[in-house]
Parts: C-alpha cells; sequence; structure tokens
C-alpha cells in the first residue's frame, strides 16, 4: 500500500470537469477526499459514487469559507481547481467583472492556502497543487484577466514554495491546455463549434486533453513520490507550452 493511502486531501470545485476527475482519481489512490462544490446535485452524485465528503459551497463566500474551515482540518493535500474562464475582449468588460473573475481565480487560492498551510506546518507535511492554465503564460484573446489571475497563481505558488519549504510542503502549479469539460463546452455555446477545432489545433497533439489526464498529473504532485518537487509550473497541454500552433 502506497504511504499516500489514507491522506486527507480537499479539491475545490470537485463535483465536475477537471475538478471531478482529480476528486475519482485520488479517492482511487486511496485518499479520503473531500471536496467543495457550488453544484449540489453532481456533487452528492460523485460523492455517492466514490466515497467521498461533498461539501455544497460557493468557494467565494467568504462566511461561508470559515465556516467550513471550522468544521474541516488536518488537510494534508490541498488542490485548488475551481476556476471560470472568460469570453470577452478587455475592451468590453467593467472593473466588477475584473473583480469577480479575480475573486473566483485567484482569492480563493488565496483563501484556501491560507486555512491549510497551519496544520500542514504544524505535522511538517503538505502538497499544494494550485490549477492555473497555459493561458496565463501564453495570454488569451477574450480572456486577459482570467489569463492575468492564472499567470498570478503561479507566482503564488512559487512563493508559498519558497516560504514552506522549510516545513516539507511542497506548492506546485499544474497547466492545462484545452481539455474537455463543461467550461470549454460553454466557450463553443459562445463561439460555435469552431472554437473547439481552433483549440485542437494549439496543441501539438491536434486535440482536446480530457479531465483525467489532468488529474493524473496532480495525482503525482500531490503524491509522496514528488517529495523533490516544489515551485514548478507543469503544463499538461500536449504540447501548447511550447508554442504549437
Ligand atoms: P468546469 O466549469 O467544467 O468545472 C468547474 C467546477 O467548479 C464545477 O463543478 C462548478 O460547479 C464548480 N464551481 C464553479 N463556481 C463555483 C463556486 N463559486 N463555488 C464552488 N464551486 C464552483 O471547469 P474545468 O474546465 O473543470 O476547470 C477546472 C480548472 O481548470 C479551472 O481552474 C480552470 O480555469 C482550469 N483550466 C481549464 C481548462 C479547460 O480547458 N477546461 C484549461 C485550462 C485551465
Amino acid at each position: 500500500m502506497s504511504t499516500e493511502h489514507g491522506r486527507k486531501a480537499l479539491v475545490t470545485g470537485g463535483a465536475a470537469g477537471i475538478g471531478g476527475a482529480i476528486s475519482r482519481r485520488l479517492a482511487a489512490d486511496g485518499m479520503h477526499v473531500t471536496f467543495c462544490d457550488i453544484d449540489r446535485e453532481c456533487g452528492e452524485a460523485l460523492a455517492r459514487d466514490i466515497r467521498a465528503v461533498f461539501m455544497p459551497l460557493d468557494v467565494t463566500d467568504g462566511g461561508a469559507v470559515a465556516e467550513f474551515f471550522a468544521a474541516h482540518h488536518g488537510f494534508d493535500i490541498l488542490v485548488n481547481n475551481v476556476g471560470v474562464d472568460q469570453h470577452a475582449f478587455f475592451t468590453d468588460t467593467s472593473p466588477q467583472d475584473w473583480r469577480a473573475l479575480l475573486a473566483i481565480n485567484l482569492e480563493t487560492v488565496f483563501a484556501f492556502t491560507h486555512a491549510v498551510l497551519p496544520g500542514m506546518q504544524a505535522k511538517r507535511y503538505g502538497r499544494i497543487v494550485s490549477i492555473a492554465s497555459e493561458a496565463g503564460r501564453l495570454g488569451s484573446r477574450g480572456g486577459a484577466v482570467y489569463a492575468a489571475a492564472k499567470a498570478a497563481v503561479v507566482g503564488f505558488t512559487r512563493s508559498i514554495a519558497r516560504e514552506n519549504a522549510r516545513y516539507k510542503i511542497t506548492a506546485n502549479a499544474v497547466l492545462p491546455g484545452p481539455v474537455r469539460t463543461p467550461l470549454v463546452e460553454r466557450g463553443a455555446a459562445v463561439y460555435g463549434e469552431k472554437k473547439i477545432r481552433d483549440l485542437e489545433q494549439l496543441t501539438l497533439l491536434r486535440r482536446l486533453g480530457e479531465p483525467h489526464e489532468i488529474a493524473s498529473a496532480v495525482a503525482f504532485l500531490a503524491s509522496d513520490s514528488a517529495s523533490f518537487i516544489t515551485g514548478e509550473a507543469l503544463g499538461v497541454s500536449g504540447g501548447m507550452g511550447c508554442g504549437a500552433g
């Protein structure tokens, strides 16, 4: 049995898409998985299926997040997965839009990391994996604020890695390319099916990724096997990160 068996993992936005695949994979690896999500129906169904704990929660609601952490602690692994895409040119956005995008894509990463770190520091063990995006290093037409938030997640991750190495806590970011999830399907609904073909052409492998392919990378970084990897930003994007296209 691997040493990560029985470790306590928390996944944000863990009911569907990439987060759903991560919850499923970590549970299959023998971890005690808790995931939170705003989608109660999806969350309850997945929790039954993989025998995980589901907490219906809007992760941008500071009061609800504080209540959650008052009742749940001792996490060994945090996966900051939740995120929402943007589909508008920057000139068509308002400060209100920026704040909403930063709240979900960046501030939740701060809030959840801030809540789990003291417990990890006390036990001198922790794995923090945050889902950023290739958009954070390449930019995104129609997603400037999203891309800025994801780039910030990488800077934050590296800082947390620096501050917490002495506690044997690692912090890494995973940068997906286009992955077949409800998020991408919503983009196709806005821009049409051609959007999917265009996304495929951005990768060397000329296809969308599948959520389980992101979950594999996360499971590795969350495992004891990744003990000498910290402060990294790993593209899981079919080669998009080397400028395919
Ligand atoms: P998704 O929209 O398919 O799923 C997101 C999950 O988060 C859903 O279960 C949703 O209910 C939940 N959620 C949304 N708002 C919430 C809130 N306020 N509180 C709690 N839960 C909430 O997204 P996805 O494609 O699985 O993306 C997951 C992560 O991967 C995000 O950080 C995203 O930015 C990143 N990412 C995705 C892609 C892609 O192509 N799909 C590419 C790069 C990065």
